[in-house]
């Protein structure tokens, strides 16, 4: 089946690698509505940009009037939903944009949704799928355990992102138990990639260490997460909205459990490979500009994700290992950088 699949959220560092998933790979037609805050970036969609399966629409997901002419005018089969405020330490800072847009606009999306689909014929409502994207922090920390999140972990969110994440998850299985809007929900661990936008950790870290700046370490470094190569990521989730069963949650992982310490000093070495510092004729290493910082506060000290159920129940597994994946993005740095 050919679906209309609304992206929400497009212009971003994950929803991009979607559209030109999507675009690119299936025969699905592609709307990304998306508002183009600071973190939207319509250049990551350069190569999908004149396809005419692809369009574009500016849109507030808090704007419910602007919402329904967008369902009226692309009809959509399925909506991914990935429009949020995703940046921790933002979040620390100014946590009313998280409220407003993963909240709030999580709210009214599903509102434009129900609207739409209530209005369907049978066997399009039947058809209609509702992919809300979210992330492993709901899950809280995992410190001290060998344990993995599964997908029945309570939820324990420790910042307000990841709490604005929490609640809107539970929004969205809120809409499906009451109304019978069909609904998805997918928790994943950080991604890393393309078009990363640069305050996050790994492109922080290589556009610091090529500019010959300090590497900033939170802490000592120790804090543990999961990687996902966000390519393998857009695949996951074309997979979930397609092929997966409605009303389940699939949480989406790499196996890649690395210390920050440790990605940074792999970044480092990398570049030590593919861009050797020299000065004045000595070789140096840019572990050299590796500086530790004051901790952020409430900072979570470990996720581990267990993919098992989206590995068994629809085959996907991760292409790309951290070694692997960490190099791609290095090297696309290297290329794409100003
Ligand atoms: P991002 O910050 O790169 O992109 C967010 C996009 O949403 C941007 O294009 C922005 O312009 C748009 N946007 C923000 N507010 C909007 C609004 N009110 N209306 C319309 N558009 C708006 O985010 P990302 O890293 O690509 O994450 C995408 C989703 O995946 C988020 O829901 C996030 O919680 C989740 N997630 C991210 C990660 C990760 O490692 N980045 C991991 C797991 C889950």
């Amino acid at each position: 089946m050919t679906h209309r699949i609304l992206v929400t959220g497009g212009a971003g560092f994950i929803g991009s690698a979607v559209v030109r998933h999507l675009t690119d790979s299936t025969t699905h037609h592609v709307a990304n509505l998306d508002k183009l805050t600071y973190a939207g970036n319509l250049e990551s969609l350069n190569s999908v940009a004149n396809s005419s399966r692809y369009q574009f629409y500016q849109v507030d997901i808090c704007n419910a009037a602007a919402l329904d002419k967008v369902f009226a005018e692309f009809r959509p089969t399925a909506v991914m939903h990935l429009v949020a405020e995703s940046h921790v330490d933002r979040s620390i800072d100014g946590p009313a944009e998280f409220i407003q847009t993963n909240m709030v606009g999580t709210y009214t999306l599903l509102e434009a949704a129900r609207r739409y689909w209530n209005a369907l014929a049978d066997d399009a409502k039947a058809a209609f799928r509702f992919h809300h994207i979210s992330t492993d922090e709901v899950y809280g920390d995992l410190e001290g355990t060998d344990d993995l999140f599964t997908e029945s972990t309570p939820y324990a969110p420790s910042s307000p992102y990841s709490a604005s994440k929490a609640s809107s998850d539970h929004l969205v299985r809120a809409w499906q138990r009451t109304y019978g809007l069909p609904t998805l929900v997918t928790n994943c661990s950080n991604n890393y990639g393309p078009y990363h936008f640069p305050e996050k950790l790994i492109p922080h870290m290589i556009l610091n260490a090529l500019a010959g700046k300090p590497l900033p370490v939170y802490g000592d470094g120790s804090q543990i997460r999961d990687w996902l190569y966000v390519e393998d990521h857009a695949r996951a989730l074309v997979e979930v909205v397609t092929r997966g069963k409605v009303g389940e949650t699939y949480n989406i992982g790499g196996h890649n459990e690395k210390r920050n310490l440790e990605v940074v000093e792999t970044i480092c070495d990398l570049l030590d490979e593919m861009v050797p510092w020299v000065v004045r004729g000595q070789a140096c290493s840019y572990r050299e500009l590796i500086t530790f910082v004051k901790d952020r506060p409430g900072h979570d000290r470990r996720y581990a994700i267990d993919a098992s159920k989206i590995e068994r129940e629809l085959g996907w597994m991760p292409q790309e290992t951290f070694e692997s994946g960490i190099r791609k993005t290095v090297r696309w740095y290297l290329e794409n950088h100003q």
